[in-house]
């Protein structure tokens, strides 16, 4: 009787053995499944985007931009309008110097965090020897944190669409994205003429790179 029942709890607890080496690895998988989830929400937890516009520039404007952006990614906040930085000013031309205020803005704007800086006057950038001053649409650095836009130089017809297409251009290269040989692309290069009336959308590489970062990219299409 005493041997059964040493027995009966051998082989209970033989059960019980493999029953654990058996939940074991299943519990390990939830766990390391878990951990995935939480990386994978962290790699795509959008990083906010202010909107810093500048004074001149119209505010239905400075809206529409904002009403795009919050329709294509969730975290856009409007800043106040905001004098264009003294310093930035280039008297010859009467432009100011997109790069200076790229350098003012990525100082105020928090790590994780990217601006883009709205304004109606001219911008320029150095273009090379000889070529200090070059006329833009719009200027970013590949994941820098700020960018900025001009409407200066977009088609008076059609400017809210061509210039929401100028942003969201910067704001690609301040999500990785380089210039892509696709002309239709929102991230070809303009080579110095406005191309945003051919522009239809991003093309499904640069798509891609956006939907990674948290962004609604069936949303980025123009007729
Ligand atoms: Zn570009
Ligand atoms: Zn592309």
């Amino acid at each position: 009787m005493k041997y059964y029942f040493l027995k009966t709890v051998a082989i209970l607890f033989a059960i019980n053995l493999i029953s654990c080496s058996d939940n074991e690895p299943k519990e390990n998988a939830i766990e390391q499944q878990k951990v995935e989830l939480i990386k994978t929400a962290a790699a795509i937890t959008p990083a906010t985007i202010n909107i810093q516009p500048y004074d001149g520039l119209d505010e239905e404007i400075t809206n529409y931009i904002f009403a795009e952006l919050n329709k294509v990614y969730p975290k856009v906040k409007l800043l106040a309008y905001n004098p264009l930085p003294q310093r930035a000013y280039y008297k010859p031309r009467n432009r100011y110097k997109a790069d200076t205020i790229l350098a003012i803005l990525n100082n105020t704007t928090a790590n994780g965090e990217h601006t883009v800086a709205l304004t109606n006057k001219d911008i320029s950038s150095d273009n090379g020897p000889g070529v200090p001053d070059w006329g833009i649409m719009g200027l970013a650095l590949i994941k820098g944190k700020p960018w900025v836009a001009s409407t200066f130089r977009v088609s008076k017809t059609n400017v809210k669409q061509q210039y929401f297409k100028v942003v969201i251009h910067e704001l690609g290269h301040t999500q990785g994205l380089k210039h892509c040989p696709d002309k239709t692309c929102i991230m070809t290069d303009a080579e110095g003429k406005n191309n945003t009336e051919n522009e239809k959308g991003f093309c499904k590489k640069c798509e891609a790179v956006l939907k990674a970062k948290g962004f609604i990219v069936d949303k980025f299409i123009f007729n």
